[in-house]
């Protein structure tokens, strides 16, 4: 039987239905909150790439009942670096990860991005499970948001009205302009390419170059170019059966010209292909290109990397941006659904199912109670989580201001 947090739940929306909002769905239902998410798409499309969850992020997701042995998650612990012109017989640099269980006590799992958002769609709409089950509308774009009131005004020209709205509708997120003014992110001049390639495709290659990679079946691989602008980052997922592989340059490489720096509304990337990605690396040694021809001529997508700003705030009345909306960063440090996983935990844990419990006896002055009241913990988690999804923001944004990257082992103190 199921057993809910005591107290009057609050009524919540949730604006987006990607990583960081349903993780936030899921943490408030099991703080004993009623959730209703508004998510534009309908799924029909989901992208097929993969992300590393670092200690800080397993931790939360285990916390909130994700299990990985479902997801199919990789134990990462090794990574190794090449350099570009490396070919058969040099040896990589190695590091060792494997002492992450006893310095963070998580692991870090590398796993399929699909893989990871359909646990979380589960475990937020399963009838089994702490709290009450939230309630997902899918092919519901949310047009307006009236931040005092917490209104939201739907596609159908109807609005609906929550204790709290939780804004989480990505980098390019709409509804940031009623909140706070409006800053966009911007071009960075460097792009990624992405695509998974079956296991199956690099063991059917055996004579080829391609040792390295199945010598690594269980090790993130980093492949840099001399100033580590161009680099392709390959490491398995799904039990291993399935490689995710990226590659970022600079856009110049590519051909992918100021088309390359297109707007990406939500995690989506623009369709590419084998052929261009292995134009953006084509001074790399046979090996390395060996495995970018192996890429799936239907899954090579290519997303623009954007800078976005720090934001004067997050929060606004009743509402409450996380996730991408709040603090998007470039992916070199594997930490940007992190943060988001740090929002959603935060933000359950300072919205107790007690708080809307007031004493007063009229229902304005109970109204405005509970608005300062709710106001006042947001504020609370802004204070709490700002500097922190800040700093991590501009460490992993260096790339793109031309700075050198920071190694994981470098970010390994923070996380
Ligand atoms: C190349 C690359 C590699 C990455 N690798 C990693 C990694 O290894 N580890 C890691 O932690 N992070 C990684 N990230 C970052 C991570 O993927 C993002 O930080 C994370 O997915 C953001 O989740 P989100 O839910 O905030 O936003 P999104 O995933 O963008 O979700 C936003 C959702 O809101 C919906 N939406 C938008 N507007 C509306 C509206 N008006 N009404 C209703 N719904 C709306 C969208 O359809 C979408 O479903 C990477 C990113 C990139 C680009």
């Amino acid at each position: 039987m199921n057993s809910s947090p005591i107290g009057t739940p609050l009524n919540v929306i949730i604006v987006g239905a990607g990583l960081v909002g349903l993780a936030t769905a899921l943490a408030l239902r099991r703080a004993g909150h009623h959730v209703e998410i508004y998510e534009k798409s309908s799924f029909s499309r989901e992208v097929g790439a993969a992300v590393t969850c670092g200690p800080n992020a397993t931790k939360i997701l285990e916390g909130l009942g994700c299990d990985f042995g479902r997801m199919r998650g990789v134990e990462h612990t090794q990574t190794r670096y090449f350099t570009k012109d490396q070919g058969d017989g040099d040896l990589s640099f190695v590091s060792r990860g494997s002492d992450l269980f006893q310095k963070f006590g998580a692991r870090f799992y590398l796993v399929h991005r699909v893989d990871l958002h359909t646990e979380l769609k589960d475990l937020t709409t399963s009838p089994t499970g702490l709290g009450e089950p939230c309630i997902l509308h899918l092919g519901s774009a949310v047009l307006s948001l009236d931040c005092e009131s917490g209104t939201i005004g739907l596609g159908d020209g109807s609005f609906v009205s929550a204790d709290v709205v939780i804004v989480a509708d990505g980098i390019n997120s709409s509804l940031r302009k009623f909140m706070t003014p409006h800053t966009p992110p911007y071009p960075s001049g460097l792009a990624a390419f992405r695509t998974t390639i079956p296991f199956s495709l690099v063991n059917a290659e055996n004579e080829s170059g391609l040792e390295w990679v199945r010598e690594s079946k269980r090790a993130l691989c980093l492949i840099n170019d001399d100033g580590g602008r161009r680099n392709l980052t390959v490491y398995p997922c799904r039990g291993g059966e399935v490689l995710n592989v990226a590659g970022l340059h600079p856009i110049a490489f590519s051909g992918t010209g100021e088309d390359g720096e297109e707007k990406v509304a939500s995690f989506g990337g623009k369709v590419s292909s084998p052929g261009q990605f292995l134009e953006g690396f084509k001074d790399f040694s046979a090996r390395y290109k060996e495995l970018i021809r192996l890429s799936p001529a239907e899954n090579v997508t290519l997303w623009p990397l954007l800078l976005f700003e720090e934001l004067p705030t997050w929060i606004s009345g009743r509402t409450c941006l996380v996730g991408d909306a709040a603090h998007a960063m470039f992916p070199m440090l594997g930490q940007g659904a992190a943060q988001g996983f740090e929002d959603a935990i935060t933000l359950a844990t300072l919205l107790p199912s007690t708080l809307s419990e007031h004493s007063t006896s009229s229902l304005s002055d109970a109204n405005k109670d509970q608005s300062d009241a709710i106001n006042a913990r947001l504020r609370l988690f802004e204070s709490l989580r700002k500097s922190r999804a800040t700093e991590i923001q501009t460490l992993s944004n260096r790339i793109g201001r031309g700075l050198p990257v920071l190694q994981f082992g470098e970010l390994f103190p923070i996380i």
